[in-house]
């Protein structure tokens, strides 16, 4: 099937991104949220993620012109999902919200069209029973910051299609993305991984290992991972992995329980990045936020 237009709801930290790979790769894209105001961000995010893509000679200004004419934004998804031949939900990891997502996009989506998830760990066939289609769903998940992270993982639920599947990896690729195929588990590949060496961070923050500082270099330089768990958390919103965590504490076991320092950051509303503090402080560098 062809795919020309694309729902993204949710304008947080990753629908911004997905609306604007998806913008920039051709596809007319309507980003839908329920606040005006992360509409108008997200709108401001991809404008100067492009002007920082034409800088480094990555995105051309034909490109750049052509991806904001391929943007709209939307605070009803009822339309938006009218006319478009893929939904991609983005909203927060909870399942009554993305329940409630699902059947209003199985509602007003035209028959043919795919509904896919960008959720970190939620099972893609629970996922798909709250829509009308199983076999036309699947999980197609991005990371973070999703225009400069190369997969995209494709988890299948217990129903999807060959041809949802193979739909979604070409869509995936015309957005200059690598895609694997991931059976369904708990985290799948990725999220699984990540939150295990995240919860293990905070454990060692908060048993005074070493400073959080100290904890970030030591994983960078001495394991060679790109980034530290503790200010990679802070990317992702500790709000999410903790979300994550609670869910593969559920399903998984006992290994995954969330560290106690986690949770108080959350109730305290250090979120992170997005909120100018997580495990560090961005409240001086105002810059950060947008990265
Ligand atoms: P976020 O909190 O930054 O953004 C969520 C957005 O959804 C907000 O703008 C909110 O206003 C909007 N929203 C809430 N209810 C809505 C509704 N009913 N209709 C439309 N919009 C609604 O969250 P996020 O970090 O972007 O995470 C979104 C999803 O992506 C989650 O499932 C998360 O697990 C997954 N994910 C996150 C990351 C990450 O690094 N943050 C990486 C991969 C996957």
């Amino acid at each position: 099937m062809t795919i020309e237009n694309i729902t993204v709801v949710g304008a947080g930290v990753m629908g911004r991104g997905i609306a604007y790979v998806s913008a920039l790769a051709g596809f007319s894209t309507t980003l839908v949220d329920i606040s005006g105001e992360k509409l108008e961000e997200a709108v401001v995010y991809a404008e100067r993620t492009a002007e920082k893509g034409m800088k480094l000679g990555k995105v051309t200004q034909e490109q750049a012109e052509a991806m904001t004419s391929k943007l709209q934004t939307s605070l009803e998804l009822e339309r938006a999902a009218a006319s478009t031949d893929l939904v991609i939900e983005a909203v927060p990891e909870n399942r009554k919200l993305k329940k409630s997502v699902m059947e209003t996009a199985s509602q007003y989506a035209p028959d043919h069209a795919i509904i896919a998830s960008n959720t970190s760990t939620i099972s893609p066939t629970e996922l798909a029973s709250f829509t009308n289609r199983p076999e036309q769903f699947t999980v197609m998940h991005f990371f973070n910051p999703v225009h400069r992270m190369k997969l995209v993982e494709i988890v299948k639920g217990l129903d999807t299609k060959d041809e949802t599947f193979a739909a979604i990896r070409m869509v995936a690729e015309q957005m200059g993305k690598e895609t694997v195929e991931v059976n369904e588990f708990p985290g799948f590949v990725t999220s699984r991984i990540s939150a295990m060496v995240g919860n293990e961070a905070f454990h060692m923050l908060q048993e005074g290992v070493a400073s959080a500082e100290d904890i970030d270099k030591a994983i960078k330089l001495g394991l060679n991972y790109p980034m530290g768990p503790l200010e990679l958390g802070d990317l992702v919103g500790l709000d999410t992995r903790l979300n994550n965590l609670k869910y593969l504490h559920e399903t998984l076991g006992e290994k995954y329980r969330p560290a106690p320092l986690l949770e108080q950051y959350v109730k305290a509303g250090r979120l992170g990045r997005k909120t100018g503090k997580g495990v560090y402080d961005y409240t001086d560098k105002s810059e950060l936020i947008r990265k």
